[in-house]
């Protein structure tokens, strides 16, 4: 099974069964609740005609069609951040699938980037805080700042120099360039486990690396009220919705059962783990 190729307009059947939210080639897939789409065509194979603008739409369109995105400020954020701009240059930008980026990393496929931001959308409010731990691309850094806005502040962290160039080129590319320039939204290089506590607390904090537990220093960084959203596991993974209560205690449940690659040393990655 593979949570590939999205969009099938001849086949409405949606399917619940448990599929594939693989979020690193080359290991099997993670079982998950999420319902994929079951089809041979890809999203850009049914719409080769017009602008990447509106095959991202068509992308958005096909979400909510199939149940991935219910919130309309999702819909709105991941219709305007061009998920084109953000995979490297031949990779097939609107498919339901992660993709290699380089360095053993991966963008997330179009449905986990939207499972986050829902789980996260209340703590990603005008104003808001939000830190993206092993931002990669910078595609969610991008939404995230777009939805906090020029008021707020969004902090990618990643451990791969170049892909924090690369990442800011693709922000400087995008809706969020605005943001970059006008120092909302930054990407720093650094080791994501530790957070980013220049900007601490943070209402909102995204990992986009599987931890083999979470790190103390993002509990720490996290603001009450706030909520992390972190794949916690080696092999099998959850998804973990951790929220800070007002008096400081937290809570965590498991949203569903995912595959990302880790979060671990740039020297473990670069070997390939
Ligand atoms: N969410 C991003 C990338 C996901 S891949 C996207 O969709 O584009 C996970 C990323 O975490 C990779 O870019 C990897 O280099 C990074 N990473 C892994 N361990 C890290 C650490 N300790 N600190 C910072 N980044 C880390």
């Amino acid at each position: 099974m593979s949570s590939d190729n999205l969009a099938c307009p001849s086949t409405s059947d949606l399917r619940t069964q448990p599929v594939a939210a693989l979020d690193k080639e080359g290991i099997g897939p993670a079982m998950t609740s999420i319902p994929m789409i079951a089809c041979s065509t890809s999203l850009s194979e049914h719409h080769s005609g017009g602008s990447g603008t509106n095959k991202n739409k068509q992308m958005v369109e096909q979400l909510q069609r199939y149940g991935l995105i219910s919130s309309k400020k999702v819909v709105e954020v991941m219709e305007t951040i061009d998920r084109a701009l953000f995979v490297p240059d031949g990779t097939p930008a609107y498919v339901d699938s992660p993709m290699a980026i380089g360095y053993n990393a991966t963008i997330s496929a179009p449905h986990m980037h939207a499972t986050c931001l829902q789980l996260l959308e209340e703590n990603l409010q005008p104003g808001m805080h939000a830190l993206d731990v092993g931002s990669g691309t910078g595609y969610l850094t991008a939404c995230f700042a777009t939805m906090v806005g020029p008021q707020g502040r969004a902090i990618g962290v990643e451990h791969i120099p170049e892909l924090v160039a690369s990442s800011i080129k693709n922000i400087e590319k995008s809706a969020a360039a605005s943001l970059l320039k006008g120092g909302s939204l930054s990407v720093h290089a650094g080791d994501g486990r530790e957070g980013w506590p220049e900007h601490a607390p943070y209402d909102a904090i995204h990992v986009g690396a599987a931890a083999p537990e979470i790190p103390q220093p993002l509990i720490d960084q996290l603001k009450p009220g706030g909520r992390m959203v972190i794949p916690v596991g080696k092999i099998f993974q959850d998804l973990q919705v951790v929220d800070k209560n007002l008096d400081g205690s937290v809570s965590i449940r498991s949203e569903t059962a995912v595959r990302y690659v880790p979060l671990t040393s740039r020297d473990a990655q670069l070997k390939g783990y």
